[in-house]
């Protein structure tokens, strides 16, 4: 019998701990050319990168045994290295007849996250996380209470995408088999906080397929609380996705409280960001401004936000988006009344600004703007 001489290491891998492991990499993380280098990495053949590009992108096939171009010895191998799960479905809600469906995601490392497929005559929008949680901590909003847990993945992003488009390629959402035509970054997190990860999967659900989804730049929107040195880099990379800025007050005093952010970028620097925005993409802009009542929605407030957004011309660079606010737990603030909610439709309107109240889903799932929070039950 000898005694173990030195102290039993555990692999790193075992050691680090657990909420800095990295999502496992998938094709979907990485560029065309990358995803054959990493096959030849590991021993394997290049060529296959275009075929597991083609079953993710393009044919939307998630079983690896309806990939019969694969061989058959290869193809669990082949699947390991750029398809492996992401995450798993916890529970689908749906709402509106089956045209609203509440997705909830666990992912590998336990993280629980929300998309929203939203059907509407003529087009699909997948409404996607970018974070588990939400570092942003505005207080109207159910994500913003609970924390940042983490950045999602490239692939863990586009795969909500996916997933939606497997849905309706399969005839599981009411209204017969269809497409996803538009992706808006309006789910959990602040996704200009996660950059890199963000513009990974704006590039994939662009990219033609198989390499990606093919979808037109046009069709996304990033909503962002207005992180002015990512607006302005999103701006020149060359993308026209829309850009919607959550700003829900035109004062710096009011919009302290509610988009905390705005004590590092005040409401003139931010809008100042948007319209460069605008300038730069020739891309309308979006202000998203949730109605609260007697907190945001006076009439002085309408005429506020109309003078601040033309002082910058009236050339149609923005448009106000009004969002009838959504119950969240233990939140304060209540709805507008429908009457101030016309007037200040009318106001800016008067002012030139082209004003539309959204149309929210889902409320009754909790899954309707600042209402994901992603509890398991
Ligand atoms: N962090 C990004 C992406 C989230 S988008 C952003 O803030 O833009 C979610 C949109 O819903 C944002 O405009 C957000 O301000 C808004 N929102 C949050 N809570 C809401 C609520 N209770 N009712 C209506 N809209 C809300």
């Amino acid at each position: 019998m000898t005694e173990p001489s030195e102290p039993i290491r555990l692999p790193l891998v075992l050691a680090e701990p657990r909420g800095r492991q990295k999502p496992p990499r998938h094709l979907a993380d990485l560029a065309p050319d990358e995803r054959k280098a990493h096959l030849v990495d590991l021993g394997l053949p290049g060529f296959r990168a275009k075929q597991l590009s083609t079953h993710y992108f393009a044919r939307l096939v998630d079983d690896p045994a309806a990939m019969t171009d694969l061989p058959a010895a290869q193809r669990e191998e082949l699947v390991a290295a750029l398809l492996p799960d992401l995450m798993t479905p916890i529970r689908t809600l749906e709402a509106d007849r089956g045209t609203t469906r509440k997705t909830l995601w666990r992912l590998f490392d336990g993280a629980l996250v929300e998309s929203v497929l939203m059907r509407y005559p003529g087009r699909v929008t997948m409404c996607v996380s970018s974070q588990a949680g939400c570092g942003m901590a505005c207080p109207f909003c159910a994500t913003g209470q609970g924390g940042l847990q983490r950045n999602m993945s490239t692939a863990e992003i586009v795969e909500q995408v996916v997933a939606g488009a497997r849905s309706l390629a399969r005839d599981e959402v009411a209204g017969g088999p269809g497409r996803v035509s538009n992706v808006v970054f309006m789910g959990m997190g602040e996704p200009l906080a996660n950059y890199k990860a963000v513009l990974g999967a704006v590039r994939r659900l662009t990219d033609p397929a198989p390499d990606g989804l093919g979808m037109s730049a046009r069709g996304i929107t990033v909503s962002t609380v207005g992180l002015v040195p990512r607006i302005r880099q999103l701006a020149d990379e060359g993308i026209p996705v829309t850009l919607a800025l959550s700003l829900h007050a035109p004062d710096d005093e009011l919009r302290n409280e509610l988009v905390p952010i705005n004590t590092k970028f005040s409401v003139a620097e931010t809008v100042e960001a948007a319209w460069s925005y605008a300038e730069k993409t020739k891309r309308r802009v979006s202000i998203e401004y949730a109605m609260m009542r007697g907190i945001n929605d006076q009439g002085w407030r309408a005429d506020l936000l109309g003078d601040v957004l033309r002082s910058y011309g009236d050339w149609g660079w923005v448009h106000v988006n009004l969002i009838p606010l959504n119950p969240t737990p233990g939140s304060k603030w209540t709805a507008s009344d429908p009457a101030d909610e016309r007037e200040f439709v009318r106001r800016l309107e008067a002012k030139g600004v082209p004003t539309t109240v959204r149309d929210t889903r889902g409320r009754e799932i909790d899954g309707a703007c600042g209402q994901l929070a992603a509890a398991p039950d």
